[in-house]
């Protein structure tokens, strides 16, 4: 008889779980997501700026096997191993896999739910887009936060020409290397980027802004790109959770709740040592915890994940891009490349995401 494994969440880690799983013939593989598409996140920036589309139909990137059910989860009974949807329905599983993602967390900005819109979401991109549309000629748009996702949105708005854009931030791209740090301002100088950094946005308007140093901006637009919030379905659910939301796992990747749940992407929190909310854990994660649970399936001990970062890869418009090298564990070295070879390296790794879980021409899958 097949197992019953539902992926809840059809990102990039929950597509790299199912098709690792349905590779698999003892499996019977389920995706529950909400929508029918694919979005591709790490595009939402160019999305709204109009240079990609940011999504595909889900079926284009799943085997044929991988049952799609359209719905949003709304709880997971962990007792009697079911997710309630929102039409409804109780979907039993043996083993499930919680991958539901995050959104944008601009809680900590008086004003920035009313008055700035965001990029995080598909649905949060699709407001996004409809405010730039309807701005005037040489508006000027502000994007708050100068961290990898900061930087893409100012450079890739830029170079569209369409609006002034200027970017404020504490310390612009923090995870970078120094020489990391210089080529990201270099870049956005190069593009007519104004920065304001080393200050803290602390309240949004309709058409101003106001630093925690007083300052009073004028802006046509804000677009927050501060942090990112784990679903809250796990701590809604009654699952354990760390602080911020996450579904608080093991070194293997199972729920310190039930052993049949299993976790990845920016959605779960591994214990005191959190990993990075990025495609690049979400892929590998997503793989590492398909492979937990057939290792159960198979009466096999789980393997314990390890990290293997590589590094950051920023786009800086579509001609340029930064790729910051970091070590295993993620702390950024500092050899940093730039230019066209390392735009054209930033599509590639863009395109790579949706390999996840499946095998390569070697009959090979990168694994953490
Ligand atoms: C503009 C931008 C640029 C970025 N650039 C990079 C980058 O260059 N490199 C990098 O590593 N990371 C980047 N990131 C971060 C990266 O996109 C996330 O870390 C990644 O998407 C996390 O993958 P995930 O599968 O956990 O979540 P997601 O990709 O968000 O997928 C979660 C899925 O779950 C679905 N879902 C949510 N709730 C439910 C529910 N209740 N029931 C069913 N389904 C549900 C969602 O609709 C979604 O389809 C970027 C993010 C943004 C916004």
């Amino acid at each position: 008889m097949k197992a019953d494994v539902v992926v809840l969440g059809g990102g990039y880690a929950g597509i790299s779980a199912a098709k690792r799983l349905a590779r698999h013939p003892g499996v019977r593989v389920t995706l529950l997501n909400p929508g029918t598409d694919f979005v591709e996140r790490i595009r939402l920036h160019q999305y709204i700026a109009g240079t990609h589309r940011a999504h595909r139909p889900l079926r284009s990137v799943l085997p044929d096997t991988v049952r799609i059910v359209t719905a949003t989860a709304q709880v997971i009974d962990a007792r009697h191993h079911h997710v309630r949807t929102d039409s409804g329905d109780e979907i039993g599983y043996d083993h499930l896999v919680y991958a539901p993602g995050s959104h944008t967390d601009d809680t900590g900005i008086a004003g920035a739910a009313e008055h700035a819109v965001s990029l995080g979401t598909r649905a949060e991109a699709d407001r996004a887009r409809l405010r730039l549309a309807d701005l005037p000629a040489c508006a000027t748009v502000t994007v708050i936060g100068g961290g990898l996702t900061g930087i893409e949105t100012a450079a890739e708005l830029a170079e569209t020409g369409a609006v002034r854009v200027r970017l404020v931030t504490g310390e612009l791209g923090h995870s970078l290397s120094a020489q990391g740090r210089v080529r990201a301002r270099t870049a956005l100088a190069a593009l007519g980027v104004t920065v304001v950094d080393q200050v803290a946005v602390t309240a949004i308007a309709q058409d101003k802004i106001t630093l925690a140093d007083g300052t009073v901006l004028d802006a046509d637009l804000a677009i927050t790109t501060t942090a990112f919030a784990p679903s809250d379905l796990a701590r809604s659910s009654g699952l354990e959770v760390d602080a911020a939301g996450a579904m608080l796992v093991d070194d293997t990747l199972v729920s310190t709740t039930s052993p049949n749940i299993v976790g990845a992407g920016d959605a779960v929190a591994l214990g005191t040592n959190p990993l990075r909310m990025s495609c690049q854990a979400a892929v590998p994660c997503g793989v590492h915890a398909a492979e937990t649970v057939l290792r159960v399936l198979a009466g096999r001990e789980p393997k314990p994940l390890r990290r293997k970062y590589i590094g950051q890869s920023v786009s800086l418009g579509r001609r340029d891009a930064l790729i910051q090298f970091s070590d295993l564990t993620d702390r950024p070295l500092p050899a940093v490349l730039t230019g066209r070879t390392a735009a054209l390296l930033k599509e590639q790794v863009c395109r790579a995401t949706l390999r996840g879980g499946q095998l390569g021409p070697l009959r090979t899958s990168w694994t953490w």
